[in-house]
């Protein structure tokens, strides 16, 4: 009986820890082996560039420029050894008034 109660116990941390374990970073898998973690390997950030301008926070008089830069992000799997890139686009807002 007292161990069966235990077994529960157990059985609802496990839960639990499942559960917010995706609120942490999780380490994606490896689509090739299904078996291996994607580890990052290199991220590489290329210029900002201006792609429009938008109307100052402070002074609409004044223009802000959004800028974009290319985020270049390489992934091995600790398995197969595999490698990926991923490539995604950040933005900013620049204000120099
Ligand atoms: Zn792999
Ligand atoms: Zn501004």
């Amino acid at each position: 009986m007292r161990n069966k109660r235990i077994a529960v116990a157990f059985l609802v941390i496990l839960m639990v820890g499942t559960l917010a374990l995706p609120v942490f970073a999780r380490v994606p898998t490896c689509p090739e082996c299904d078996n291996g973690e994607l580890w990052p390997d290199e991220t590489e950030y290329l210029s900002w560039k201006t792609v429009y301008y938008i109307a100052c926070d402070k002074n609409p008089r004044y223009k802000d420029a959004v800028q974009e830069r290319i985020v270049r992000e390489s992934w091995t799997c600790n398995n197969c050894g595999i490698s990926d890139v991923r490539v995604s686009t950040e933005s900013r807002i620049v204000c120099g008034h």
